[in-house]
């Protein structure tokens, strides 16, 4: 991973639809400082305030992550914030002028390929480190998501962070499936065209409530039993999990920050994650209140 932060060099802009809207949404991205983050701004409401991606701005997690007061929100911003996090990009103002980023085809590949477009400028300030001292997890029923601290050797080729990802589905197409992932910006790219799924009859539901007017078999995989109703079929035999260890990576990319350490990512899920970096925000500064800050936000010697 890059030691130091990053920005885009120039403007990014990126149309597409709104998965739930079905309406169509245009994305830019402009350079932002050091130490700034990354922002979302709704054009179309250019009174209301700047909405930070941190953990604490998280305002809905049901089917997407949802950042900012409800009705001044940006939905679905969890597949470019994997984008960002996978090619090194920490500082950025992203403009949109709706409530929902667009879905585009289901997976981060289509915003990577923009950002690599103009590649990443690299700033002179190193990325925050996030390095707990104890293990913990966070639960839902049989859902959890573990963190472990590990002996971490900064001159060592040994990742910053670990995930080790597990789905469950009753349906056949999907099953099982297990990954152990070393995030990397390279092995970002093996995980970015991973696309959203769904059940057949979760369409439905979704329709009966006003929702995924802009799904389509063009944004994500659809199954039904034993079944994927792709024509083109999967673009990985594992697709499933490691769509779930994308979304995983864009909601910690709230934390503003590198983790470091191993997780365990046991049917996860947006408020599942959420929630997880939530604690982790809760217990560094536990932590920063008990030794100096240095030691809880490190930087790679
Ligand atoms: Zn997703």
């Amino acid at each position: 991973m890059s030691r130091f932060q990053g920005t885009v060099p120039k403007e990014v802009s990126i149309t597409g639809i709104g998965l739930h809207s079905g309406r169509p949404v245009e994305l830019r991205i402009l350079p932002a400082t050091p130490n700034h983050g990354i922002y979302f701004c709704r054009t179309d409401l250019p009174d209301q305030a700047p909405i930070f991606a941190h953990p604490s701005q998280v305002s809905a997690t049901q089917l997407s992550t949802t950042l900012g007061p409800l009705g001044a929100h940006v939905a679905t911003v969890e597949h470019l914030m994997a984008a960002f996090s996978g090619v090194g990009i920490d500082n950025a103002v992203v403009w949109v002028d709706g409530p929902e980023i667009p879905i585009l085809d289901g997976s981060s590949a289509p915003f990577v390929e923009k950002l690599l477009e103009v590649g990443v400028q690299i700033q002179n300030v190193r990325r925050k480190q996030i390095l707990l001292s104890e293990s913990f997890e966070v639960r839902s029923g049989d859902q959890y998501v573990r963190y472990e601290p590990w002996g971490f050797l900064p001159h060592t080729h040994q990742p910053a962070l670990l995930i080790e990802g597990h789905v469950e589905f009753a349906s056949d197409a999907i099953g099982r499936q297990t990954l152990v992932f070393p995030f990397s910006h390279k092995n970002f790219l093996s995980l970015q065209s991973a696309r959203t799924f769904c059940h057949i009859d979760d369409i439905e539901k979704m329709r009966t409530h006003g929702l995924a007017k802009g799904g389509s078999l063009e944004n994500a995989i659809v199954v039904d039993g034993t079944r994927v109703l792709n024509p083109e079929g999967l673009r990985h035999e594992d697709e499933f999990i490691r769509h779930k260890i994308l979304d995983f990576i864009g909601d910690i990319a709230l934390l503003g920050g590198q983790l470091v350490g191993k997780v365990t990512l046991h049917k996860g899920g947006h408020r599942l994650h959420v929630e997880f970096a939530q604690e982790i925000l809760r217990r560094l500064a536990q932590q920063s209140a008990l030794t100096e800050p240095s030691a809880t936000l490190m930087s790679f010697a």
